[in-house]
């Protein structure tokens, strides 16, 4: 058959060149990558086959082969799941799909030191590359279950990959590496040896719910030995608390998240009654490059009595969610539930409410506890969480309880209920100003009497902070007022004697004041004098129920 050569789509070819110059110090999580791959493969097979009765595959010994052959030197990963078809291949292993790809290549080749570099691979997730950190060449073998013929895929991790059909492809997916040369120095990475395998499955893959199988090496004389499966094959989200490890939810975390860093908080959910069902969620510790674009893919995984059902369930948790990572596991749910149905479930959603609730008293939790993780946890999340004080009444006290923002009282920020405590004597609102940075807020004339007088402001720089303000209106009985909106009277004892002041002087410049209107008359509406100024001569001020300046200039360059 013929062979054909393709070139790798330019992303890809940058990712393979960190991967074979491995910038990644712990290489044995290939493996990981590897199995996880092979374990999605099986999840999905399984699944088509139970949606489509007549696909023709096997699904009678669903598992996972490590095979080593230590003359060759190469390593092979075995998994008889779905599969790929020819153009899958190409697609799949031949370009990242991933959005936000640019963005992280740009950022690696800007990373000055290994560490930082590593923490950016580990943000994105490199998974069937990392073949490539200890093998000079990769071959990957696969039938797509259901079809006839398989398809060869070969690469030495340069500019080019080789494709080929195969008549004699068993179903699923085997990928084999062949493993660079030895290193005497460093038996710690010598991945023929039988050992160093069963350590890595273990230590990283042991919750893997399909069997993980190996064949131990023959001693003399003996009958060809019987493989061995690896993994205990727990699910750790069935298992108590007691039992597992935080390394154990951790590996489940990076397997699920496809992050390589650890999760900022695990989350367990038993519940038990008419409906039941058990939840593992984990908070990562770092937010993801594309957690603002339309195409991110939220949402758990749901499990139905330990069987997979799917990816990124998004009816389980809110939008403003999105970051939680996890599973789910019902018991009384059909294996054939679609998205749309699940959508609709009144136990999804009794499910949701309940989940929303966990996650939320988690972070007031951490809040309490852990300043520095709290702090991680809003920086990351902050502005995602902000939105669902917009869409989520329901959950709003918890949300205003766990925010927090800049404020002009410090460098920290500070939470509402620490605002309120510091308020002065007669000071009834809650102050706030949004803008594109803190810098520009600051420098803004609507600060200056605030200033003057040491009045504590919010400092919003969030598109999101424009709306939820508006929409939240008001925190334990203190009205939210922006200070750039109407007539602020800062100094209220004082309010009569300024009002009769202020009518004196409105008469002394009403020709000055007049002047101004009529030359400003297509910009404004009125002109007033104002005790809200120390510095600048004048700023400008909309109505309490018009929009910000910032959103002003937003709906402007929108054309609107
Ligand atoms: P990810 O797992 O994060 O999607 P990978 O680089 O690990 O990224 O794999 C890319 C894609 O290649 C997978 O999403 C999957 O569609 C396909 N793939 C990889 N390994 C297998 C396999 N063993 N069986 C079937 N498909 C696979
Ligand atoms: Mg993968």
């Amino acid at each position: 058959m013929t062979t054909e050569t393709f070139e790798f789509q330019v992303e890809a070819r940058q990712l393979l060149q960190l991967m074979i110059h491995s910038v990644y110090s712990n290489k044995d999580v290939f493996l990981r990558e590897l199995v996880s791959n092979a374990s999605d493969a099986l999840d999905k097979l399984r699944l088509e086959k139970l949606r489509d009765d007549a696909l023709d595959a096997d699904v009678s010994d669903l598992h996972i082969e490590i095979d080593v052959d230590r003359q060759a030197r190469t390593l092979t990963v075995r998994d008889n799941g779905i599969g790929m078809s020819y153009e899958e291949v190409g697609q799949l292993i031949g370009t990242i799909a991933k959005s936000g790809t640019a963005t992280l290549l740009k950022e690696l080749r800007e990373a000055q030191d290994a560490a930082g570099a590593e923490g950016l691979i580990g943000q994105f997730g490199v998974g069937f590359y990392s073949g490539f950190m200890v093998a000079d060449e990769v071959t990957l073998v696969t039938r797509r279950a259901g079809e006839g013929q398989g398809t060869r895929w070969s690469s030495r991790g340069e500019a080019t990959y080789t494709l080929e059909r195969v008549d004699d492809a068993p179903q699923g997916t085997s990928v084999t590496l062949h493993l660079k040369p030895a290193d005497p120095e460093n038996q710690l990475h010598d991945y023929t040896s039988e050992w160093k395998i069963r350590e890595i499955v273990k230590r990283y893959s042991d919750f893997i719910t399909w069997p993980i199988r190996m064949v131990p090496e023959t001693g003399d004389g003996e009958d060809a030995p019987e493989p061995q499966t690896l993994n205990s094959m727990k699910a750790l989200w069935a298992r108590s608390r007691e039992e597992v490890s935080d390394d154990e939810y951790h590996e489940l975390y990076k397997h699920i998240s496809h992050d390589w860093r650890e999760p900022l908080e695990t989350i367990r959910l038993q519940a038990e009654g008419t409906f039941e069902y058990q939840a593992l969620l984990f908070i990562p510790s770092h937010a993801p490059h594309d957690l603002f674009t339309r195409d991110f893919k939220r949402g758990v995984q749901l499990y139905v009595k330990r069987v997979f059902i799917m990816d990124d369930c998004e009816a389980l948790l809110p939008p403003y969610l999105r970051f939680v990572k996890g599973v789910v596991d019902a018991q009384d749910l059909s294996l054939n539930v679609s998205r749309e149905i699940l959508q609709q479930d009144r136990h999804i959603r009794m499910m949701q409410r309940r989940l929303t609730k966990k996650v939320l008293s988690t972070v007031k939790e951490i809040m309490t506890k852990d300043a520095e993780r709290y702090a991680t946890l809003w920086r990351e999340f902050g502005t995602v969480l902000k939105e669902g004080l917009v869409t989520d009444s329901d959950n709003r006290d918890a949300l205003l309880a766990v925010a927090s923002f800049a404020t002009t009282h410090g460098e920290e920020p500070t939470t509402l209920a620490q605002y309120v405590e510091r308020m002065k004597d007669g000071q009834e609102d809650i102050y706030y100003l949004t803008g594109e940075s803190r810098q520009s807020i600051e420098n803004s004339p609507h600060m200056e009497a605030f200033r003057a007088k040491g009045i504590e402001v919010l400092l919003l720089t969030d598109a999101v902070d424009e709306v939820w303000v508006d929409a939240v209106g008001e925190y334990e009985g203190k009205k939210l007022r922006s200070v750039a909106k109407g007539e602020i009277d800062l100094d209220a004892e004082g309010a009569e004697k300024a009002g009769e002041e202020r009518e004196k002087q409105t008469e002394e410049y009403s020709g000055l004041l007049g002047w101004m209107r009529e030359q400003l008359d297509e910009e404004i509406k009125e002109v007033r004098l104002s005790t809200r100024l120390t510095v600048s001569p004048a700023c400008v001020v909309s109505d309490a129920h018009d929009l910000t300046p910032a959103l002003e200039n937003m709906y402007r360059a929108m054309g609107q």
